[in-house]
């Protein structure tokens, strides 16, 4: 992970277009690579690049019958996010019981991306984000703090794993 100490601090900084005073130290944390030890060995040949397994619209890895992958190990044409997860999550589950129940793999669902979306706060008031409706629509300081911001969805988080 970069850092990038702003000069001289406190100082602004700007995200997204938005400009947020009292900055002082940024912690650049995009561009993660996935960690693929345990399969670089044993799936290398449906790695691509970035070191991804490469799927088919079933999110079965390419070449395999029975291997899924999701998320941001797979390259399956989605965004690394994890609300792609969430919406990759159900096929595969899906997927992984019609096979168990003896369907063939050409009948397995399709994952479709979709329009992405994004919420990205900065600080507990402001954000930038992206609906997934109509392309793709940009929301702001307001929607973004209230319905991430001050939470940062932990209590979907709790509640997604039962706690
Ligand atoms: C700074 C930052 C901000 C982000 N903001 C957003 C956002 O606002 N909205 C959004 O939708 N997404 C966001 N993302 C992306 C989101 O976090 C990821 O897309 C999501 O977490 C991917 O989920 P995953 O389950 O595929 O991988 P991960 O969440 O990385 O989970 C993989 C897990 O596997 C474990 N693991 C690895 N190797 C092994 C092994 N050999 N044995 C056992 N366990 C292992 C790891 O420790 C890890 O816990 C953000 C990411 C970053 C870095």
């Amino acid at each position: 992970m970069n850092h990038i100490r702003t000069k001289p601090p406190p100082s602004t900084a700007s995200f997204f277009f938005t400009s947020v005073a009292g900055v002082d130290l940024i912690l650049w944390a995009s561009g993660a690579k996935p960690n693929n030890a345990t399969f670089r060995t044993t799936m290398a040949a449906s790695l691509d690049e970035a070191g991804r397994l490469v799927t088919e619209p079933s999110l079965l890895v390419r070449g395999s019958e029975h291997v899924f992958a999701l998320g941001d190990c797979a390259e399956t044409g989605a965004s690394k996010t994890a609300y792609m997860v969430g919406a990759q999550a159900p096929v595969v589950a899906g997927n992984v019981k019609a096979l168990a129940d003896g369907k063939p793999a050409t009948g397995l669902k399709a994952f479709t991306c979709g329009t992405p979306a994004m919420a990205v706060p900065v600080g507990a008031a402001y954000g930038r984000g992206i609906l997934p409706f109509c392309g793709g629509i940009q929301i702001g300081n307001s929607m973004v703090s209230s319905a991430k911001g001050k939470t940062l969805f932990l209590d979907k988080t709790r509640a997604d794993l039962g706690y």
